[in-house]
């Protein structure tokens, strides 16, 4: 904040911005901190980082701690996230399901809760039941304020056009202005992202420490194949906020036909449905197996796989060998 009378110039106004984004992202990463540590983290000087502290104390987006153990055995007061009063949602949708998850702003999951979707719902009534759940848990927690939401969908999603291009194995999404009917009542800022650039972002915050995150691409290979790419610390989005969309390039040119108009698609190989699929077609001659063609749900498959079922851990195999396939071609 500008001390003296005189209003702040905008490079002056703009590094007090930078300051206190530096600030509260050091604490995301750090938990709890000194202000003497603050200050060597960020390079700024101990006024500064005072002024900041005092100014993030006053809106509610920092607490002091108590006394916590500092350099050379002196003990200092330690400042921290304030989660109890400031939090955000978020949203996860895959083709059966949505979550909505309560999250504090030091990054802390409280609550996430599952909801099931049936095959022919619409995405104007799923969205009014993502609005429902956050309407509901905004009542169920009165002393936090919720401060943003954010969707991540699968399939590739065009921000600057507000449109899912398209997603396999359900239907009406396509075209539908997510952003603007979600948001409609919702009052707090919505964003809407790709679920495998959402996953490499997190990847990101949560894994600060490991070198390797910073230049990375994420693949996330459920219902659908996508990927997130991290490079330089920074999250790819690309021209037009599809940058990584792999799961749709052909690895056969006379592959099944895929939804987006291409033929054999990766995803086609290496979904969920692609595994299932490899299932049954065992199932049809072995017997030698726990799963049942009635019971292929995800769980039954995880359990399946993990306590070495012969079908299971053959399908998987493929469906893992033709993904590492399709990556490294990519
Ligand atoms: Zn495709």
């Amino acid at each position: 904040m500008n001390q003296s009378n005189k209003p702040a110039s905008i490079n002056q106004e703009r590094s007090q911005w930078i300051n206190r984004a530096l600030i509260l992202n050091l604490l995301r990463q750090e938990g709890i901190c000194s202000r003497a540590t603050l200050s060597r983290l960020s390079g700024l000087k101990q006024a500064t980082i005072t002024n900041i502290a005092g100014e993030l104390i006053q809106c509610g987006l920092v607490v002091e701690t108590g006394l916590i153990a500092g350099a050379k055995g002196r003990r200092s007061i330690g400042v921290t996230l304030n989660d109890a009063r400031y939090k955000v949602v978020g949203i996860r949708m895959t083709r059966d399901q949505f979550y909505v998850s309560l999250v504090g702003i030091s990054g802390k999951m409280y609550e996430i809760r599952p909801y099931r979707i049936e095959a022919e719902e619409t995405p104007q009534s799923i969205l009014s039941r993502i609005r429902a759940a956050i309407g509901q848990l905004d009542q169920e927690y009165p002393k936090s304020e919720l401060l943003a939401a954010c969707l991540a969908m699968p399939g590739p999603y065009r921000e600057d056009l507000d449109r899912l291009l398209f997603v396999t194995e359900r239907t009406g999404w396509q075209n539908f202005p997510i952003h603007a009917v979600l948001s409609e009542g919702l009052e707090m800022p919505l964003y809407v992202l790709n679920d495998a650039k959402a996953s490499a972002f997190a990847q990101l915050w949560f894994r600060w420490q490991e070198p390797a995150v910073q230049n990375m691409a994420y693949v996330l290979a459920g219902q659908g194949v996508g990927c997130g790419m991290v490079a330089g610390g920074k999250l790819v989005l690309g021209q037009r906020g599809i940058a990584g969309e792999f799961g749709h390039s052909s690895i056969k040119f006379d592959g099944p036909l895929c939804e987006c108009g291409n033929r054999g698609c990766l995803e086609k190989y290496c979904s969920l449905s692609a595994l299932r699929a490899e299932i049954l077609r065992l199932l049809r001659t072995r017997r030698n197996s726990c799963l049942k063609d009635d019971d292929l749900s995800n769980a039954s498959i995880a359990h399946a796989v993990q306590n070495g079922d012969p079908v299971a851990v053959q399908a998987y195999e493929k469906v893992c060998e033709l993904l590492a396939a399709g990556v490294s071609a990519w």
